[in-house]
């Protein structure tokens, strides 16, 4: 998890999830960046098992589900989360999917798969609970050789930034990093490198940040005269307020990584 007091910027964990529960994303990004990710994994058959970790509500993971083969469990911390996702199924039934889509409530640092059992390790935004360099090394355990990982994350695009937005990171990920050290750090895992893209900026406004005004109305009205429910809208705020002044240094990416198979020891 982020931290020992399971809070991230000061704010329960749970009072955080309760608020995303009325958005459409829990995170940056959209049914086309989704969809772009995939198009650079080509290992998957009806007998691919797919993963995806911090699931969220599950939008992405129907995305996967509509558009890849195989059988796809998504998998969070938070049982809200789980609970609508549930809801989805039931739409995936509609779609005939209900065999191969399911959504359960787990941590992503305790994973119950068998070693070296799935196709593609998914996680969308959520890499950052566990940590980037944990998530890569712990994560390939669980994948086939030749198995893919599919993640996206918070990046600097420079190597220098002002100091405000430097230390509003430092408070929130002191993973975030350049595009190239992260790159460096997929490649010391033991994985190709196989693509890196920058999603673009309508995955942060108009899939993560407007869809917000709606939850903080529901929020408002069930938390009425909560301080710390204004505090938590005041700090999403910020968020987007800091976003758009500082988007020329930072952003999100997405890597796709394919589990290296070595045949012999070399010295990396
Ligand atoms: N993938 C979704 C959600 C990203 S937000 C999207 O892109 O919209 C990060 C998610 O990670 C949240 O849903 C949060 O509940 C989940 N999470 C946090 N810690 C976790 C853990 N230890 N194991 C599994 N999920 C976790």
């Amino acid at each position: 998890m982020n931290n020992d007091n399971n809070t991230i910027l000061g704010f329960d964990v749970n009072l955080i999830c309760d608020f995303f529960l009325n958005t459409e994303r829990q995170g940056p990004g959209s049914p086309e960046v989704t969809l772009k990710a995939l198009s650079f994994i080509d290992n998957l058959t009806d007998k691919s098992l797919i993963a995806d970790l911090g699931c969220g509500t599950g939008g992405q993971t129907m995305i996967l589900a509509q558009h890849a083969p195989g059988k796809i469990t998504g998998i969070d911390f938070f049982p809200g989360f789980i609970e609508r996702f549930k809801k989805k199924e039931k739409k995936a039934e509609k779609l005939n999917l209900q065999n191969r889509v399911k959504g359960i409530v787990g941590s992503m640092d305790d994973l119950s798969f068998e070693k070296n059992s799935l196709d593609l390790i998914w996680s969308e935004g959520a890499i950052y609970n566990i940590g980037f360099e944990r998530g890569l090394k712990e994560w390939r355990n669980y994948l086939k050789p030749g198995g893919y990982l599919a993640v996206s994350e918070s990046v600097w695009f420079t190597d220098q930034r002002p100091a405000e937005i430097h230390d509003f990171w430092m408070s929130a990920y002191t993973e975030i990093d350049t595009v190239p050290n992260k790159v460096a750090q997929i490649q010391k895992a033991g994985y190709i490198p196989v693509a890196t893209f920058i999603l673009p900026e309508n995955c942060w406004i108009e899939h993560y940040f407007t869809p917000q005004a709606k939850a903080e109305e529901i929020f408002r009205r069930k938390h009425a005269g909560s301080r710390i429910v204004e505090e938590l809208i005041t700090s999403n705020h910020r968020e987007a307020e800091l976003y758009s002044k500082y988007k020329a240094y930072y952003g999100h990416a997405f890597f796709i990584c394919k589990k290296r198979i070595l045949t012999e020891k070399v010295s990396e």
